[in-house]
């Protein structure tokens, strides 16, 4: 059974571009024989020598669904339940919302380890002015830039230690 990472947070933080960034295909949508365009789920990777496999928790529940509260708590339940690491996602333009709130509540309770990946901070240059308060949800903070790629490695150096 591979390593698995799961990617958890509200919508819109960064999580797929996360996901394309740790597959190794890099392609987070799958197009199907009706030619509807969804996200995939899970990908293979890689980080050096060794191997993973990252879930994008975003794309378990349709929007149209279940609110945002409720999608939270069963991507935070699937990470929980599945994963050997849980990448927690945030957005440092927006700031700690309250649902960033809750899912971290729910996320303590796990006996996994939780990084949260602090996104969206795209200048390389003194990134942790971005982060002030974040470090009151109290978990270990990485500076990311999906988009960019800023603060990856940092991030994926610490997780596949643990692989
Ligand atoms: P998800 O809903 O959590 O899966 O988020 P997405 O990966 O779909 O990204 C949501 C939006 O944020 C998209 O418009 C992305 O282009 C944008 N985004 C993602 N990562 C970054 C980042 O590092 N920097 C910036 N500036 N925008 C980002
Ligand atoms: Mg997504």
């Amino acid at each position: 059974m591979s390593f698995l990472i799961a990617i958890v947070g509200r919508p819109n933080v960064g999580k797929s571009r996360l996901f394309n960034r740790l597959s190794k295909a890099g392609d987070a949508i799958v197009h199907d024989s009706e030619g509807v365009t969804r996200d995939r789920q899970y990908a293979d990777g890689e980080w050096y020598d060794k191997r993973y496999t990252v879930i994008d928790t975003g794309g378990f529940v349709p929007e149209a669904q279940a609110g945002m509260l409720a999608q939270m708590r069963i991507q935070a339940q699937v990470a929980m339940d599945e994963a050997d690491v849980i990448i927690f996602m945030v957005d440092s333009r927006a700031g700690v919302v309250p649902a960033d709130r809750e899912i971290t509540a729910m996320l303590r309770q796990s006996t996994k380890p939780v990084f949260c990946a602090v996104n969206k901070i795209d200048s390389p240059h003194q990134p942790e002015q971005y982060m002030g308060e974040f470090y009151r949800l109290g978990m270990e903070l990485f500076p990311i830039s999906a988009e960019h790629g800023h603060g990856i490695s940092g991030l994926m150096d610490t997780i596949s230690a643990l692989i």
